[in-house]
C-alpha cells in the first residue's frame, strides 16, 4: 500500500510516518515544515521507502509532485493546530485548515485515491451537553479552530458521497508525546525553565480534558487503516481519546514535580469569567470511545495522568538536551 501523509514531519504524522515504514507500506510525506522539522522525520529521510516533498498546500502544484504514483489511501495531518490562534487571526486558520484540505481533496478526486482519512477534533463539540461525548452528539464549535475542522468534516462526507472516496474522520483529544510543540504540557516546561518559582497557568486550573499518549493514537490509526476496506459505510467517524481526564491543576503538579521544583508560585490567568484558558477553550472534554472500542477491539494503553507524566519526562529531558548544546 502506498499511504500519502500531509503534515507528515509534524508531531503526530512523524510517529505514524516512523510506524508505517515499520510495517513496510511506502510512504509519502508532505510538509512545508511551518511547524513540522526535518529532525522528526530522520528515519524516512534514510529510508528507500519513503519519499519526502516539502511544500506548501496551498500552492497549486505542490500534491502534482506525486501524480506518477497510485496513492491508495491519504492521511490528512497537515493544519495549523492553534486553537488560541484561530481567535486573533481566523483567516490564517481557514487557509492553513479548510483550503488547504479542499485542495488535498481535490487531489483525492483528480487522482482517484479511494481512501482518505482526516484529522479532526474534539474541539468540534464544543462545549458539549453529554459527558463522555458520542460522535452522534451535536456539533457546536465554540473556536475557529473548531470551526474550521467541522467545515472539513463535511467537506469530507461530500467528497465520499460524491466519489465514492472511502473516508474516516478522526476525533482526536489531546495527543501528547514526545516531539510535541504546542499544548500545557510543553508551555508548563518552557514557562518554567525560564522562571523556575513561578508558573503562568492560562484559565483558573480547573479545566478538565482527556489526554492520549502518541503511541496509543498512532496504534489507533494503524488498526483502522486495516478496517476500512471492511467498513460498510463510505465514511464514518471515530472519537480517538483516553477514558478519563485530567485538570490543569493536576498537569502543572506534575510537571513541577517532574522538574523537581520545590515551591512554585501558580498565577492564574483566566481568559473568560468562568475560568477559561483563552476564549474558545473548551474547559471540559472527554469523548465517549466506546464506538472505536467496539468496531477494531483498540483501547488505550495508559490513562491520562501517565501519559502526561510520560510526555512531562520525556520533554523536560529534551529541553535538557537542547539548552546543553546551545551553551
Ligand atoms: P503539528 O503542527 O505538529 O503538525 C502539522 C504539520 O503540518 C506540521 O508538520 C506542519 O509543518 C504541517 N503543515 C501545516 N500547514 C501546512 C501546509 N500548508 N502545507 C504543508 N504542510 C503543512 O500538529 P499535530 O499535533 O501533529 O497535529 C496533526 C493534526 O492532528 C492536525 O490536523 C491537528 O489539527 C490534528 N489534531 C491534533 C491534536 C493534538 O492534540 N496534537 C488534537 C486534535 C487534532
Amino acid at each position: 500500500m502506498k499511504i500519502l501523509v500531509t503534515g507528515g514531519a509534524g508531531f503526530i504524522g512523524s510517529h505514524l510516518v516512523d510506524k508505517l515504514l515499520e510495517l513496510g507500506y511506502d510512504v509519502y510525506v508532505i510538509d512545508n515544515l511551518s511547524s513540522g522539522r526535518l529532525e522528526n522525520i530522520k528515519y524516512c529521510l534514510s529510508s528507500r521507502n519513503c519519499f519526502f516533498e516539502k511544500c506548501d498546500l496551498k500552492e497549486p502544484n505542490c500534491l502534482e509532485r506525486f501524480n506518477s504514483v497510485n496513492i491508495d489511501l491519504i492521511i490528512h495531518l497537515a493544519a495549523n493546530p492553534d486553537v488560541k490562534a484561530s481567535y486573533y487571526d481566523p483567516e490564517t486558520n481557514y487557509n492553513e485548515n479548510i483550503y488547504v484540505s479542499f485542495r488535498v481533496l481535490e487531489f483525492a478526486r483528480k487522482k482517484g485515491v479511494k481512501r482518505f482519512f482526516f484529522a479532526s477534533s474534539s474541539t468540534v463539540y464544543g462545549d458539549a451537553e453529554k459527558i463522555p461525548t458520542p460522535e452522534d452528539h451535536s456539533i457546536k464549535p465554540i473556536s475557529i479552530y473548531g470551526a474550521c475542522k467541522a467545515a472539513v468534516e463535511v467537506l469530507t462526507i461530500s467528497y465520499s458521497n460524491s466519489y465514492k472516496i472511502k473516508s474516516l474522520i478522526l476525533r482526536l483529544a489531546n495527543i501528547i508525546g514526545p516531539r510535541s510543540t504546542h499544548g500545557v504540557i510543553y508551555d508548563f516546561i518552557r514557562k518554567l525553565s525560564r522562571t523556575p518559582d513561578t508558573l503562568e497557568i492560562l484559565g483558573d486550573g480547573s479545566q478538565r480534558k482527556s489526554y492520549l499518549y502518541i503511541s496509543d493514537t498512532v496504534d489507533a490509526i494503524i488498526k483502522l487503516i486495516g478496517y476500512i476496506d471492511d467498513m460498510e459505510y463510505l465514511y464514518d467517524v471515530f472519537n480517538i481519546g483516553n477514558e478519563d481526564w485530567i485538570t490543569v491543576n493536576e498537569i502543572a503538579d506534575v510537571v513541577i514535580e517532574t522538574m523537581r521544583l520545590g515551591n512554585v508560585k501558580k498565577i492564574y490567568r483566566p481568559a473568560t469569567l468562568d475560568g477559561r484558558g483563552w476564549i474558545g477553550d473548551v474547559k471540559f472534554m472527554l469523548l465517549d470511545i466506546s464506538k472505536i472500542k467496539k468496531r477494531i477491539g483498540w483501547k488505550p494503553s495508559m490513562n491520562s495522568r501517565r501519559a502526561v507524566e510520560e510526555t512531562a519526562k520525556y520533554l523536560i529531558e529534551e529541553t535538557v538536551k537542547t539548552r546543553s548544546e546551545d551553551s
